[in-house]
């Protein structure tokens, strides 16, 4: 048995001011092959479980690039075309293979390229032949395309959010493609497409219980896998939205596969809105945290969030928080590396004057001018994720007043309290803790927070749906059209 692995993955906002060349790949992660490190990035997953299998299993595995750039703007089409030719070349240079294995995302748009993945897969598919098993694992805010589906066998997504499975979904791929190529069993996919911009979370109800109904479903009655590609709203793209996929094994059982898949997009629908949490104003979530008994209470900022392609240096919620000298807050991390550079020559203890954040976007606010005192400052701000680590480079940690503020000189989100801690905040002493993040902050930061809210600061993500100006997406599509299954 040989089996090929590689990734190339990021998420891409069509609707964000940051552009991505082949140096945001090449800074943010980038593995030529060996190089690749034992522990799994959130979209490398693949190459981790293919190295532990090759061990228990002897196959022979062959590493391609594993690379990863922070979610941005649009990736230029020299970034996506060497990548893409750099991996096809070592695909064919490990021919004959019989398993192709992809870390993915799903949600890559390059110039000239809508659908990156699918247009790779298709590539991949020609280079190893229609006998050799093509598997992508991607993750669930992806745009899931026919191309995709028609050119693997196996496409699994991650199901929680936040992505705290990213490498079991791995190990259920490899698994998956293996059994595949050994003729154990035959996959094949069946996609309901929701026709909507959907999306829930598995942190609470109803999607925790929904996710854990579709794992059990898993294994019984020729189910192989389902995943459920929630789609990413912030790209302009024909297949933005959710959709369910469901492989079943054999021929003879894609009737079966197609009505689970509808059956489970039809339950997405009848939530409605109801699969995301509340989303507060700024100066409505700051009374809801002083109301609550216990601290810290920590509010995400769910639509400046790196993570989702945007700057995350909006400060909406800095002005708030200035605006209540009072409250013992921080927030973090903005993305300013000029700020950073100042704070770091300063040094510890140094008070300044800082000009910091709201660079990027009309949408980010407006850059806070204020008297600061440098309370920490470090070479490489480094914190784990699940079974990762993340950096968020050169990063300082500034006091006004009550207010901490961390500045990062790497856009990444917040994924875990070190994010803070390791600048010296004692996120105990705070009564609000205000977080750049989505929800993948949510598993690490809940083992110390009294309570999460989100926020809505009005951008600069496009938070609402109904009015984000699609030109290419598939109508009919809700909410902007009336929902044809409901
Ligand atoms: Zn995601």
């Amino acid at each position: 048995m040989r089996v090929f692995v590689a990734s190339l993955a990021t998420e891409t906002n069509t609707f964000s001011p940051l552009f991505v060349d082949r140096s945001a790949f090449e800074g943010a992660f980038y593995c030529p092959p060996g190089t690749h490190p034992e522990t799994p990035t959130l979209c490398s997953g693949p190459m981790v479980a293919a190295r532990r299998r090759a061990r228990t299993d002897g196959f022979t595995l062959f590493e391609g690039t594993a690379t990863w750039a922070e979610p941005a703007g649009l990736v230029s089409r020299a970034a996506y075309e060497s990548l893409r030719d750099e991996i096809l070349d070592q695909l064919r240079a490990a021919m004959p293979v019989d398993v192709v294995l992809f870390g993915l995302h799903g949600a890559m748009v390059a110039r000239g390229y809508d659908d990156c993945e699918g247009d790779l897969l298709a590539h991949a598919r020609a280079i190893a032949g229609p006998e050799a098993i093509v598997g992508a694992e991607l993750d669930m805010h992806c745009h899931l395309t026919d191309q995709m589906v028609e050119a693997a066998d196996v496409i699994t997504a991650f199901k929680e959010f936040p992505h705290t499975d990213f490498l079991e979904r791995a190990e259920d791929l490899v698994d998956l493609c293996l059994r595949a190529a050994r003729r154990e069993i035959a996959p094949v996919s069946a996609v309901f497409d929701c026709r909507a911009i959907t999306g829930f979370m598995t942190s609470r109800e109803p999607g925790r219980s929904f996710v854990d109904r579709m794992l059990a479903l898993e294994g019984q009655d020729a189910i192989l896998s389902i995943s459920v590609a929630h789609g990413f709203q912030a790209a302009d793209v024909h297949d933005v939205g959710t959709k369910v996929l469901v492989i079943a094994d054999g021929a003879a059982n894609h009737g079966k596969a197609a009505a689970l898949a509808e059956r489970l997009g039809r339950e997405i629908l009848s939530w409605g809105a109801g699969g995301g949490p509340y989303h507060f104003k700024p100066e409505e979530a700051i009374v809801q945290a002083l109301a609550e008994l216990g601290q810290p209470v920590v509010l995400a900022d769910r639509w400046d969030n790196p993570g989702g392609g945007v700057a995350g240096d909006s400060t909406v919620m800095v002005e708030a928080l200035l605006r209540h000298p009072e409250i013992p807050a921080a927030i973090g991390a903005l993305w300013d590396p000029v700020a950073v550079s100042f704070c770091r020559a300063a040094g510890i203890g140094a008070e300044i004057d800082l000009r910091f954040g709201g660079k990027a976007a009309p949408t980010s606010g407006k850059p806070i001018d204020a008297r600061v005192v440098v309370r920490g400052v470090t070479d490489d701000l480094l914190v784990p994720f699940e079974q990762s680590w993340v950096s968020l480079g050169p990063a300082a940690a500034v006091t006004i007043g009550n207010l901490d503020v961390v500045l990062a000189s790497t856009r990444a989100q917040t994924f875990s309290p070190p994010v803070f801690t390791d600048l010296g905040v004692d996120l105990a002493a705070k009564k609000i803790v205000v977080v750049k993040s989505s929800n993948h902050f949510h598993a690490a930061f809940a083992q110390i927070a009294h309570k999460v809210h989100y926020l809505d600061t009005g951008g600069p993500y496009p938070s609402d749906t109904a009015k984000i100006p699609y030109t290419r997406a598939r109508r009919p599509l809700s909410p902007l059209d009336p929902n044809p299954w409901l």
